[in-house]
């Protein structure tokens, strides 16, 4: 299927791995040129040029921070006006409810909630003015159903889910639709930094924890990249115009909720 968006420009954030590196992948497939983005340089460098190598697309990559003033401003002059607008970042350290002060707050809001807005603000008005745009969020899971040791998470998601339940609304008569992709447990670094946690915790193998975790998913395994870039993907295509502000869960079945 071809998704009719060869040509357009993507600014895909901490792209150089895991679910951004996926979503970075697919739309490059599509014919889309990049602005990629991550913290540090090498492995940036090295995704950048893989991907131009097997697409042929245009690919920008700017090392900086997404989630500080002075990145996010290095990453958005690099990049100008975009067609499409995936968002991403690290998420929140895990911890329990009592754990946490003001300023762990600040940071995962500042992280997840702040930083995705702030890019949001800086690419509507032009996506609007040109009668098309296409925005995608990665969130988590943890929005639709609680992650007990992720709290930050599940708090900062949230208030970004509500600010694009709103704005998707007030932009989609321009051509701009804006959702969220909700990923359960994928086969990343974040998979493997969680199976260690638990390894540890529970003194057994890393091969062990992940078992352990996958008989949780009802598709018994754990995601990839690219069946999360594909559907990121079709999120930017021409296609879904119609698909405004939704929540799409990614996950295996694991989030035992009816809607
Ligand atoms: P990952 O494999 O650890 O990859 C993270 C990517 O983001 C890397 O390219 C990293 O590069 C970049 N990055 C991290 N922080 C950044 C920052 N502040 N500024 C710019 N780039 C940054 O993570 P992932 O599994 O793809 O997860 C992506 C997001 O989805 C996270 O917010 C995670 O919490 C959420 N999520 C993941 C899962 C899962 O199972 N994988 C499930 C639910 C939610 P550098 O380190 O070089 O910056």
């Amino acid at each position: 299927m071809d998704l009719g968006i060869k040509g357009k420009r993507a600014l895909v954030c901490a792209s150089s791995k895991g679910l951004g590196r996926g979503c970075a992948e697919a739309l490059a497939a599509e014919g889309v040129n990049l602005v990629m983005n991550a913290r540090s340089d090498g492995p940036l460098q090295e995704t950048a040029q893989a991907i131009r190598d097997a697409y042929g697309v245009e690919v920008t990559a700017v090392a900086a921070d997404i989630t500080s003033e002075e990145g996010r401003g290095k990453v958005l002059e690099a990049a100008g006006q975009v067609d499409i607008l995936v968002t991403n970042a690290g998420g929140p350290p895990p911890g329990l409810w009592k754990d946490w002060d003001r300023e762990d707050f600040i940071k995962a809001l500042d992280a997840n909630m702040l930083t995705p807005i702030a890019l949001m603000k800086a690419m509507l008005p032009g996506m609007m003015e040109q009668g098309w745009g296409r925005v995608v969020n990665i969130t988590s899971q943890s929005v639709k159903g609680p992650i007990a040791v992720l709290g930050l998470s599940n708090s900062a998601r949230a208030g970004l889910t509500g600010y694009v339940a709103g704005t998707a609304r007030q932009v989609a008569e321009k051509g701009v639709a804006i959702n969220n992709l909700l990923p359960g447990i994928h086969a990343t670094d974040r998979a493997i930094s969680l199976d260690t946690g638990v390894s540890k915790a529970q003194s057994i193998t890393m091969d062990e924890a992940r078992k352990q975790r996958e008989a949780t998913i009802p598709a018994r395994r754990y995601g990839t990249i690219e069946e999360f870039g594909a559907a990121c993907a079709f999120l930017c295509s021409q296609y879904s115009g119609f698909i405004i502000g939704q929540n799409i869960l990614l996950d295996g079945g694991a989030t035992n909720v009816t809607i």
